[in-house]
Order: structure tokens, then sequence, then C-alpha cells
């Protein structure tokens, strides 16, 4: 059997790549995958345990004890469970994000979740979505994106997302949590984030989201 299509969608905080890749991947009749979830919700267990991130023998337990499913629940909503319990409403806060981006510089916590994400993504028919799907976790996709948006662009979205889900944070804060962010992904030693050598990249500044979709769409249908 011929393996299915793989989009990757990559690229930094605050830009969109989720309204972006969900949309995608609903139109084409595509699997969704978030792969920032998944370091959220180790994030979410290192909050609860918690443990030092710096003890590789105490994060290394931690994964042993930590199982993370995508499963479709009574409504056919995808739904996040850590250890069989539903998440999905739990990792969006700013503690999360910060906390995600600090584990998701461990080595360790990469190579787990990596191998889930190659696991899911085996028979293709899938879009996926984080930071290093087109240069690490699926060099040979068919089809890689590389959103991009201004600095002062990103926060704005991100802040009207976290209001929208009562996390109040103030303007000039939520540029300097992305910006740290930014810097942290960008600058660290495991599959640090930047365009894969033949992504699309898209600047999304000054376009709505229907836009960013729509130009994916017709990539990918070769119109
Ligand atoms: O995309 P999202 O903001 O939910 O991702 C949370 C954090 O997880 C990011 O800041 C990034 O550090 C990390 N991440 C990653 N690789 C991915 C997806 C997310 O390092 N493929």
């Amino acid at each position: 059997m011929e393996k299915g299509l793989i989009i990757t969608i990559d690229g930094p905080s605050g830009v969109g790549k989720s309204t972006v890749a969900k949309s995608v991947a609903k139109h084409l009749g595509l699997t969704y995958l978030d792969t920032g979830a998944m370091y959220r919700a180790i994030a979410l267990q290192v909050k609860r345990y918690p443990l030092n991130i710096d003890n590789d023998d105490e994060l290394s337990s931690l994964l042993l004890n930590t199982n993370i499913e995508f499963i479709n629940n009574k409504e056919n909503n995808l739904i996040l469970t850590l250890n069989n319990e539903d998440i999905t409403d739990k990792i969006r806060s700013p503690e999360i994000s910060r906390l995600s981006s600090d584990i998701a510089t461990k080595r360790i916590v990469r190579k787990k979740l990596v191998e889930i994400q190659r696991k899911i993504g085996l028979n293709g028919n899938i879009v996926v979505e984080g930071r290093d799907m087109g240069t690490y976790v699926f060099p040979g996709a068919d089809f890689k994106f590389y959103l991009d948006a201004t600095l002062a662009e990103r926060a704005k979205r991100r802040r009207t997302q976290l209001i929208e889900t009562g996390h109040n944070i103030g303007a000039d804060n939520m540029i300097k949590e992305i910006e740290l962010r930014d810097k942290q992904d960008k600058e660290r030693l495991e599959s640090p984030l930047h365009p894969a050598p033949n992504a699309v990249i898209i600047d999304t500044t000054n376009l709505i989201a229907d836009e960013v979709i729509n130009r994916i769409i017709t990539e990918v249908k070769g119109e």
C-alpha cells in the first residue's frame, strides 16, 4: 500500500499554526497532530511531580510513568490524555507554555515524543504541526510549510487567545514571554526551530487565517 500524504507546518509561538493546521486537515480529510500539546502534557506531569528537570534520572523515571494518547471522545473530538486523564483544557496556561519550552530542550523528552510522533505518522494522511516537523521528525514529508509573523503580531494573537480562555496577561508581558520562548526554541541544541531548506515560508503578519489556509490548500492541490 502506498504511504499517505504528510504535510508539516512549523513556526514560532503564537503564529497561528494550530488554527491553520486543524483547518487544512479538515479540508483535505487528513488527521491532525498537534505535537506542541505533547510537550505541554509532559510539562503538566513535571509540574505535578514536581521534579528537577536538569536531572536526567528523575526525568527518565517520570517519562517511564507517562502515557500520552490522542483519542476520539463521544462527540468525535480529538482529546489528549495523560495516563488516561483528559488534559486537553489543562495545558494552555502561560505557566505550562513556559515549562513546555524548558522541557523541550531535553534530549530524552524529545526522543520519547519523536518516537510517538513518527509512529502516529507512519501511514501518512496527516497534517503535523510543531517546531521540528519538516526539519527532523518527517524530513521526507510531501509538503512543508513554515509560518512566521512579527513578534508584536504573534504576541497580540496569543494574548487574544489566552484572554478568551480566561487567562489574563498584560500586553508587555506577553511580548516578553513570546520573545523568551522564541530564543529558547531557536537556540537550543536539540532540533532548534528553523525552516526546513525546502519549506514554503509564509509571512502571515498581514494575513487572516483563511488566507493562510487557502494558500496551503492551493499549494497541496497544485492549483
Ligand atoms: O506549539 P506549542 O506552543 O503548543 O508548543 C509548546 C512548546 O513545545 C514550544 O514552546 C516548544 O518549545 C515545544 N515544541 C517543540 N517541538 C515541537 C512542538 C513544540 O519543541 N514539535
